[in-house]
């Protein structure tokens, strides 16, 4: 990882949107600061595309896609898509209806066998808004060290599932998405820009393992300064580095873009 300041201009002048991740990325230990939102508002303000793209449920993405100035947003690890049309909030799955009702069947077991493996692990308290997953806490409410949280995962794995995991949660689900996959479906519905383009024309935030995919998707990729104990665990590093952490190295991530559209200009 290079720091963010060794971004040419070039590079920062063509990007013309942003996708970032929300948990340690733009939020601070899940709260939004001003910094980072007053971020958010000068991006949005100064024409960028900005989707949020997070491993959080669908029911916290719609909140986003309703009062947030962005485009869309990309929940439950590239599963559900959300998006404004009007006044209402477009809602994209792969299966809905009796085939998303087997997979929560199956998920539930899922959850029975991770917690005989793993008798201390305690369920997310969002699961309620989720619609494609099941997700552990392992780093919010409850810490879980990581031998545990790799026992919880190969569990997970043996049982057919797909494991995904972030500084905060562990997520298991039988959808074949992940965030660069949603990220580039998104792209593509809204702002009609093939996976080639998006490569070249987003950025890409965020701060753990379940944004690697990301992170090998797009050619501008940026790591939060916290990403430093996991950036040894990733299959692919962010490109560059923010000196902040979360929050304040989102907003310092967005001052580097701006500079570099008002010399574009
Ligand atoms: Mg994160």
């Amino acid at each position: 990882m290079r720091p963010l300041a060794d971004m040419p201009r070039d590079e920062a002048a063509r990007i013309d949107a942003l996708l970032f991740d929300l948990d340690d990325t733009v939020l601070t230990h899940g709260r939004l600061s001003r910094g980072a939102y007053d971020a958010i508002c000068d991006l949005a303000a100064a024409g960028l595309t900005l989707v949020a793209v997070t491993g959080r449920p669908a029911g916290w993405g719609e909140l986003v896609a309703r009062q947030w100035p962005v485009e869309g947003v990309v929940a439950e690890n590239g599963a559900v898509l959300l998006y404004r049309q009007g006044e209402g909030i477009t809602r994209k799955l792969r299966h809905e209806g009796p085939m998303l009702d087997a997979a929560r069947r199956r998920l539930e077991h899922v959850v029975a066998l991770v917690k005989h493996a793993v008798p201390e692990i305690e369920l997310a308290d969002d699961n309620a808004a989720r619609l494609t997953d099941v997700t552990f806490d392992v780093g919010e409410r409850h810490k879980l060290p990581p031998d545990r949280v790799a026992k919880a995962r190969a569990t997970i794995l043996a049982a057919g599932a797909r494991a995904m995991l972030s500084s905060v949660h562990l997520h298991a689900s039988f959808e074949g998405d992940d965030k660069a996959s949603g990220a580039f479906r998104m792209m593509l519905w809204r702002k009609a820009l093939d996976p080639a383009a998006a490569r070249i024309r987003c950025a890409y935030v965020g701060d753990s393992e379940n944004d690697a995919a990301c992170f090998a998707a797009f050619a501008t990729t940026v790591g939060v300064a916290n990403i430093a104990p996991w950036v040894h665990r990733l299959s692919m590093p962010p490109r560059y580095v923010t000196q902040g952490a979360m929050g304040a190295g989102f907003a310092e991530l967005a001052s580097k873009l701006l500079a570099g559209r008002a010399r574009h200009a």
